[in-house]
């Protein structure tokens, strides 16, 4: 039966590729709201541990997975700890004046900020600052020069003056940090994750691949193996990202930090340089923050804005975020609709091009994993070729759907799984349609093509669907198997 190119552009693009992570807040975490986002097409909320307390995260995470359930989508669940976030204390009046040129101190002493003074929460400022590195205050908008350090006072020059106000961040670009990478508070918040049964574990202000191993180690011990975001937004982070992505289940572009601690200007080109690398070895990337900002105030984007989101589909991220825009905006619906029109635009641009990333994945991995990466670009070949309408992955951890995803597929891809949290987990790869079955079913896959066909599209009846399974990140396990499988002409009674 012959099918029109609009049919199969139609099924070809039902499914969003690029995934979209809200963040919750209090423009969003009513169970209307959240749910209306789900409908809206978010495939991950992002509970932001630098907010509220566990108890309203806790009503927050209930009310997510009860909107899941009531929408009957596969919404994962993304935590983001605090981290090592350096602060200043708190001020008499509230806030001070600094004058560019003049001198203040910064002090570690346990004071009440005054004109001139400044309290640091960060206690070890005195030991990690040396003199001429800087001192960054209320998210880069002030900047201090360090004159000298005279033991818990730290002496120095404002650069950028204005009105420095309570608790506003502090970033130490030019220092090397002493603090731990996990807090007690990250600590007890991972514990609070594993028990509310969170999907991801997003770190903040990762240094290195020691920071991640320290966060699976404290995971290990609670019996948990949620998978591991790291977020890159210290300049250390993005020396080490070979290593980082070893140890990582997925980055962040984390752009609000990252453009502080490093000039604005670099951000454009690491933001490319991580996307390439992190899917040159399958990890899922992220890019976050002030994609949709002018959005928490008025209902339409800048053109700058709707260019940043097109240009991560463009670079083919995994996941496009919105923070603010939906955590604390006037519009958190609209910005989800933007930005779900935006990538949908650019990816019936890339479909119709017959390739949704520009650089395939060149080298195939690394040696270790050759045969692995080789496998996958075949079976993303082969369906390409034979101009299939679907691929179907059988997957009992999510590793297959993750190595296949990374290789962009032209087809849409269900990962099929008789795990609800591996389901949750496939949230985050780009252009997997997670889809749960029963245990009983996962050996009869034929009987799972009926199945899905019943719910999703997957082409024209009497067409082929390739499906893809046994990837393993071990090489010796590693036993893939591509089958065609030619579905019937009629669907079975
Ligand atoms: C960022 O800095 O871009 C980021 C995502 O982190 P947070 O929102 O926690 O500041």
């Amino acid at each position: 039966m012959a099918t029109s190119n609009s049919s199969r552009r139609q099924t070809a693009l039902r499914w969003r590729r690029t995934k979209i992570i809200a963040t919750l807040g209090p423009a969003s975490n009513s169970q209307g709201m959240i749910e209306k986002l789900i409908s809206a097409g978010i495939n991950l909320v992002r509970i932001n541990m630098s907010h509220g307390d566990q108890a309203s995260q806790r009503d927050t995470i209930d009310r997510v997975r009860l909107a899941a359930r009531k929408t009957r989508r596969h919404v994962g669940i993304l935590m983001d700890l605090c981290g090592p976030k350096i602060r200043v204390g708190r001020f008499e009046n509230d806030g001070i004046m600094l004058k560019a040129r003049s001198k203040v101190v910064v002090t570690t002493r346990n004071v009440t900020g005054t004109d001139g003074l400044i309290p640091s929460q960060y206690t070890s400022l005195h030991k990690d600052v040396r003199k001429g590195e800087h001192i960054l205050l209320d998210d880069g908008k002030l900047c201090l020069r360090v004159l000298a350090v005279d033991e818990r006072d730290v002496r120095c020059r404002v650069i950028d003056g204005g009105r420095l106000s309570n608790h506003k961040g502090m970033n130490l670009p030019d220092s090397r940090l002493s603090t731990p990478a996990l807090t007690a508070k990250d600590r007890s918040d991972v514990a609070f994750g594993v028990d509310m049964g969170v999907d991801f574990i997003a770190l903040s202000f990762v240094r290195s691949a020691a920071d991640i191993r320290q966060l699976k180690r404290h995971l290990h011990k609670l019996g948990a193996a949620i998978p591991v975001v790291s977020k890159i937004e210290r300049p250390e982070g993005v020396t080490d990202i070979d290593a980082i992505l070893q140890v990582s289940d997925g980055i962040m572009v984390a752009r609000g930090d990252l453009g502080i601690e490093l000039p604005a200007e670099k951000v454009p080109l690491i933001q490319r340089m991580l996307i390439e690398k992190a899917r040159q070895v399958g990890v899922p990337v992220i890019v976050a923050t002030q994609m949709l900002e002018s959005m928490m105030n008025y209902p339409r984007p800048t053109r700058a804005e709707v260019t940043d989101v097109a240009g991560a589909a463009l670079l083919s991220a995994d996941a496009a975020m919105l923070s603010g825009e939906t955590a604390a905006g006037q519009y958190p619906l609209e910005a989800v609709r933007t930005m779900d029109r935006v990538l949908r635009e650019v990816e019936q641009h890339q479909w119709q091009e017959g390739c949704f990333a520009r650089d395939p994945i060149a080298e195939r991995g690394s040696k270790t994993h050759f045969i692995r990466e080789s496998m996958a670009h075949a079976a993303v070949e082969l369906a390409r070729d034979l101009g299939l309408e679907a691929i179907v992955v059988p997957t009992r951890t999510g590793t297959t759907a993750r190595i296949l995803a990374a290789h962009r597929p032209l087809a849409p891809t269900v990962g099929v799984c008789s795990s609800d949290e591996v389901c949750r987990r496939m949230t985050l790869h780009w252009g997997i349609v997670p889809f749960l079955i029963a245990e009983t079913e996962t050996t009869d896959w034929r009987g799972i093509c009926n199945l899905i066909a019943a719910e999703c599209d997957l082409g024209r009846p009497g067409s082929e669907v390739l499906l893809v399974s046994g990837f393993n990140d071990d090489p010796a396990r590693n036993e893939p198997v591509l089958k065609l499988l030619h579905r019937p002409e009629q669907a079975p009674a």
